[in-house]
C-alpha cells in the first residue's frame, strides 16, 4: 500500500495551489467587499475547473474522487480560505443531488449541468434558531396535499441563502412528524424569503441568513429523499472530509506568511525569526499542520473505498480546525501588533479558522461522536 500521492493528484493540487497563490490570494481582502466580485471568482474557478468535482462526466462534472477534491480544497484555500469553502459547499451540494438519491426527476437530472459549471448554484438549508448541534430538534415542516409539499417554518444561517438558485432544505415530514425529508426549493418559489444578511467576521461576499418558508409550495418530484435526517448526517460526513481540507490550506498560508514577516522584521538588530524560541513555535505548529493533512488524505481514501467514515471523519474535522485555530491564533501572536489588525492577513486566517470549528459540526460534537465511537466498543463487553 502506498501512502504517497500519485502524480496525477500531485498535480491537481498543484494546478489548484497555484491558483490560488495567482488568483485567489492577491484578490482576498477585495472578496471580502463586495458580493459581485465574489460571485465573479466563483466563476472563474469555475471556468478553471474547480467546479463540478464530484458529479460524474456523463452529467457534465469532473468526476473526482474524494481525495483529489480533497486535495484541490486544499490548494485553494492556500489562496483563500472563504473562496475554497464556498465552491466546496457548492460542489457537495451538487454532487449529492446528482448522484446521493434513488429516483430522482428527469427535471431535477436536468438542473445537475448548470450545477456543474457553476451557472447555477446551491444552498444547503438544516440549521434553524431551535436546532443548531441537535438538527433532531427541526421544526420546520411539509404537508403532501393534492398540489405538492407546502412547506412551513424558518432555516437559519444559511451560507449563499440569498443568492442560491436551489436550496436544499430539511423538514418534518408532517408537523408532528419525527420523520424528515429532504425537498429541492427553486429560488423565487413562492412563500420563500431571504429574510436578513448577517454580517461575520468573515466571508461577507457570502450571503449568510435566514430562509422563511411560508406556505412555501414545491411539487411533489421535487422530494429528494424520504430519509432526510439520514441524507443530512451523510452530507455532514461528506463536508467533515473538506472543510480540514480548507483548514490545513489556510493554516499552511499562515504559517507562510509568519515566517516571511519574522524573516523581514528585525528585533534586537536581528531577524526575529533567527530566535529559537520562535522557530520552535513555528516547527511545532508546522509538525501538526503536517500530520492534519495526512489525516485528510486519509479520511478522503476511507470515503473514496466506501468504508464507514463517520469516526475518522469527526476526528478531521475535529483535529484539522483545531490545528488551524492554534496555528493562526499563534501566528497572530508572532506578528506582534499587525496581528492585531482587523484587515490583516493574519487575523482573516485566524476567522476562517473560527469559522471552520463551528460550521459542519462544531468542535463539540465531533468529540461526541468520536467519544461515542471508543465507548460503543468496550460497553458491548
Ligand atoms: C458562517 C456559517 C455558515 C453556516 N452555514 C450553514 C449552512 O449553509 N446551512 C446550515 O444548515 N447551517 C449553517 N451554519 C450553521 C452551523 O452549522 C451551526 O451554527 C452549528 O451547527 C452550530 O449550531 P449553533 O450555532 O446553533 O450552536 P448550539 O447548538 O447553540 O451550540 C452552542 C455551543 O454549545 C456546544 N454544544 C451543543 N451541544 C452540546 C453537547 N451535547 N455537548 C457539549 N457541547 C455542546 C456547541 O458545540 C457550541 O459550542 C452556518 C454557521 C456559520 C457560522
Amino acid at each position: 500500500m502506498s501512502i504517497m500521492l500519485s502524480k496525477e493528484d500531485q498535480a491537481l493540487y498543484e494546478k489548484a495551489l497555484n491558483y490560488g497563490k495567482n488568483v485567489l490570494y492577491p484578490a482576498g481582502l477585495d472578496l471580502e467587499k463586495s458580493s459581485e466580485l465574489t460571485r465573479k471568482m466563483f466563476l472563474d474557478m469555475a471556468k478553471n475547473g474547480f467546479c463540478g468535482l464530484g458529479i460524474p462526466k456523463e452529467m457534465g462534472g469532473k468526476g473526482y474522487n474524494y481525495l483529489k477534491s480533497a486535495l484541490i480544497y486544499e490548494g485553494l484555500a492556500y489562496g483563500d480560505g472563504m473562496m475554497s469553502f464556498i465552491m466546496q459547499l457548492h460542489n457537495n451540494i451538487s454532487m449529492e443531488i446528482a448522484t446521493f438519491y434513488e429516483g430522482i426527476s428527469e427535471e431535477i437530472k436536468a438542473i445537475v449541468p448548470g450545477l456543474a459549471d457553476g451557472t447555477k448554484t446551491t444552498a444547503f438549508a438544516l440549521t434553524e434558531s431551535v436546532s443548531g448541534c441537535d438538527p433532531s430538534a427541526t421544526s420546520s415542516y411539509a404537508e403532501l396535499r393534492d398540489d405538492g409539499y407546502h412547506i412551513f417554518g424558518k432555516k437559519d444561517w444559511i451560507a449563499n441563502g440569498k443568492d442560491a438558485d436551489y436550496y436544499n432544505v430539511m423538514v418534518k415530514d408532517g408537523k408532528d412528524s419525527k420523520n424528515m425529508i429532504m425537498l429541492l426549493v427553486d429560488k423565487g418559489t413562492q412563500g420563500l424569503k431571504f429574510l436578513e444578511n448577517r454580517e461575520r467576521l468573515i466571508g461577507n461576499g457570502i450571503s449568510c441568513g435566514s430562509l422563511e418558508f411560508d406556505n412555501c409550495i414545491v411539487p411533489r418530484d421535487r422530494l429528494l429523499s424520504n430519509n432526510g435526517f439520514k441524507e443530512a448526517l451523510i452530507a455532514i460526513d461528506v463536508a467533515r472530509v473538506f472543510t480540514p481540507a480548507i483548514a490545513v490550506g489556510i493554516a499552511q498560508r499562515a504559517i507562510d506568511i509568519t515566517a516571511e514577516y519574522l524573516s523581514s522584521r528585525v528585533s534586537f538588530g536581528n531577524p526575529i525569526i533567527k530566535n529559537q524560541g520562535v522557530q520552535w513555535e513555528l516547527a511545532d505548529l508546522s509538525a501538526k499542520i503536517e500530520a492534519a493533512r495526512w489525516l485528510v488524505y486519509r479520511t478522503a481514501s476511507v470515503m473514496d473505498s466506501g468504508e464507514p467514515v463517520a469516526s475518522i471523519a469527526a476526528k478531521n474535522k475535529y483535529f484539522g480546525t483545531e490545528v488551524a485555530m492554534e496555528t493562526t491564533v499563534k501566528c497572530a501572536q508572532l506578528f506582534g501588533s499587525e496581528g492585531f489588525m482587523k484587515d490583516s492577513r493574519i487575523s482573516k486566517l485566524l476567522y476562517v479558522a473560527k469559522m471552520l470549528q463551528i460550521v459542519d459540526g462544531t468542535t463539540e460534537i465531533q468529540k461526541i461522536v468520536i467519544g461515542r465511537d471508543i465507548s460503543r466498543k468496550f460497553l458491548k463487553k
